[in-house]
């Protein structure tokens, strides 16, 4: 990957109005939330980078850090561990022990979006951080991203054209930069209750990941 000087996270960042007003109007009502942007968490080294839509209200958006504190994590965290790339199986809070290894967990847009539906031009304005994610991958890097609107975030962020990489669940897509992008649907708890997603289908697709970067050396990597 090139060297990239854009900054991956600001978590001052008000590009977006109606989201910067949203999170503005949770801190005066829950001032125990983190209602902020939420920051990349795991290995700033990793070599999997995996890709969300954006923090739930109860979960990252009051903890801090993707995918913690809610039903969505919940899934995520003990897939992650059962394949080697977390040292715990669940993630409790941005303050406690787990470490990821070889791993990092991002979110398409950073800031909590109102009914979980951010607008095209929040996604857009959010793949700066994501494209600097991206571009400071390493070599032969797999990115997994979980659901259509991260697949597509993905793309957006390289400057590809979405209608020549389809998104799939367990599809695999070798990008012209080097990257390889796997899809997964969203470990959402809709998705999981419904059966759309079961532990074994996600459990296969995150062991594809495995596969495709080696087992590699376990990291002391830390959350950013
Ligand atoms: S969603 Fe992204 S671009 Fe928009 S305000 Fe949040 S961090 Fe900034």
């Amino acid at each position: 990957m090139s060297a990239v000087s854009a900054p991956t996270f600001d978590v001052d960042c008000v590009r977006c109005p109606r989201l910067a007003e949203h999170l503005a109007s949770i801190r005066a009502e829950r001032p125990d939330y983190h209602a902020r942007p939420v920051p990349p968490f795991g290995d700033p080294a990793a070599r999997l980078l995996i890709v969300g839509l954006g923090p739930g209200m109860h979960g990252a958006n009051r903890t801090g850090r993707p995918f913690t504190g809610d039903f969505a994590g919940i899934l995520l965290y003990q897939t992650l561990y059962r394949q080697g790339f977390g040292s715990l199986p669940e993630s409790v809070s941005a303050g406690d022990a787990l470490v990821l290894y070889d791993c990092r967990i991002t979110n398409a847009v950073k800031c909590l979006p109102p009914e979980n539906k951010p607008t095209t031009a929040e996604v857009r304005a959010c793949t700066r951080y994501l494209a600097a994610e991206l571009g400071a991958l390493p070599e032969g890097a797999v990115v997994l991203a979980l659901g259509q609107i991260a697949h597509n975030a993905v793309l957006r962020a390289l400057g590809l054209k979405q209608a020549a990489w389809r998104f799939g669940h367990g599809a695999e897509h070798q990008l012209p930069s080097g990257l390889r992008l796997l899809d997964s649907y969203h470990c959402s708890r809709y998705n999981t209750q419904t059966r759309r997603l079961t532990e074994a289908m996600f459990d296969s697709v995150v062991a594809r990941c495995r596969a495709l970067i080696g087992d590699g050396p376990m990291h002391e990597g830390r959350s950013s």
